[in-house]
């Protein structure tokens, strides 16, 4: 099991990054309200990701770190329309075949029924043993990738890695606004982005994540068509980055990354404002979960639209009529 288990890891795990984005899905997936996030050497040497969640019970818990061992889909109608955010059963088993990991939890009120779980040897076979957990979940991930000596030499520098964990965060930080996240590298908080209840605190989720100057060079958008509904922020020309890192796309809270879509805003901004190098987004789009795939790859990063042309054109016309307002 622990080979066709780092089989599977190449698909799903292929940097730390990856280990903390499965987390924060398992930990949303599990209602948590504020979720901690400790990175030491830029995950390579600890990734640890608590939550408040439901938390696992003592029986469930082995049943967790087993390949295709998913609490979240029991039937094919599930997978046609997928409502969380992991749905494959195969991340923690995936993790726990190139890593010293461990599962703690709690899925009751009394601090002393908490669980620990290691899956350990050639079977990965799982050893429980009492560990006092509040209400919640703690993955703790040692030595990413210390028997896979391959994949381990593929690391890049702490500060590369770091940052590959903080675009992660930041994204589900702006999926969810109404969940707490601090992320600490090597004992110091790099980011503490309290949970916003309000319009006021939004707009602090999107200024901590996004940057003053994106928050003083944006507008927002807002715009429902039929079952489509758009709603986020596009920067002005005024607001122009080296890079194109502040592009952000969430289609039914899920980050995305899609052509179709990228195409629609690039059109957009060309069309009005002459330019579509690099513009700066963070745009929402809501849909009828059974109008758009998610499972096209372990990774999750795709979608396919079943009416890609009409997503294509609202994307366009509600940006296009935005930033024609605001035109200089
Ligand atoms: P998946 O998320 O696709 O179901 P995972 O391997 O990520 O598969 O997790 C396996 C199972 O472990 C989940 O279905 C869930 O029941 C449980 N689990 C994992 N992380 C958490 C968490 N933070 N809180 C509660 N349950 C969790
Ligand atoms: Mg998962």
């Amino acid at each position: 099991p622990r080979i066709a288990n780092q089989i599977a890891a190449g698909e799903v795990v292929d940097r730390p990054a990856s280990v903390v984005k499965e987390a924060l899905e398992n930990s949303l997936d599990a209602g948590a309200r504020r979720i901690d996030i400790d990175i030491e050497a830029g995950g390579s040497q600890l990734i640890r990701v608590r939550d408040d969640g439901l938390g696992i019970g003592r029986d469930d818990l082995t049943l967790a770190l087993e390949r295709h061992a998913t609490s979240k889909i029991s039937t094919i109608e599930d997978l046609e329309a997928v409502a969380t955010l992991g749905f494959r059963g195969e991340a923690l088993a995936s993790i726990a075949s190139v890593s010293r990991m461990t599962l703690t939890s709690n899925a009751s009120d009394s601090v002393s029924d908490g669980c620990c779980a290691v899956a350990e040897g050639r079977d990965m076979s799982v050893t429980l043993r009492p560990a006092p957990h509040p209400r919640g979940t703690s993955l703790e991930v040692r030595d990413l990738f210390y028997n896979t000596p391959a994949r381990r030499k593929f690391l890049r520098t702490e500060k590369t890695e770091f940052g590959h964990i903080d675009e992660v965060v930041r994204r589900q930080a702006l999926s969810r606004s109404d969940v707490s996240f601090t992320l600490r590298h090597n004992n110091k908080v790099v980011r503490s982005l309290p949970a916003a209840d309000d319009d006021g605190l939004l707009l602090r989720r999107l200024s901590g994540v996004c940057g003053e100057a994106f928050m003083a060079q944006c507008v927002s958008i807002e715009r429902e068509a039929g079952a489509l509904m758009l709603q986020g922020w596009v920067g002005l020309p005024t607001f122009s980055r080296s890079q194109a890192d502040l592009q952000y796309f969430f289609v039914n809270g899920r980050v995305i990354r899609d052509k179709l879509v990228s195409h629609a805003i690039k059109q957009a901004y060309r069309d009005v404002l002459f330019h579509g190098r690099h513009p700066a987004y963070v745009l929402f789009l809501s849909l009828p979960p059974a109008r758009v795939d998610v499972n096209v790859h372990p990774t999750k990063h795709e979608v396919r639209f079943r009416d890609g042309r009409e997503v294509h054109s609202f994307l366009f016309s509600t940006l296009h009529r935005a930033l024609a307002d605001i035109r200089p």
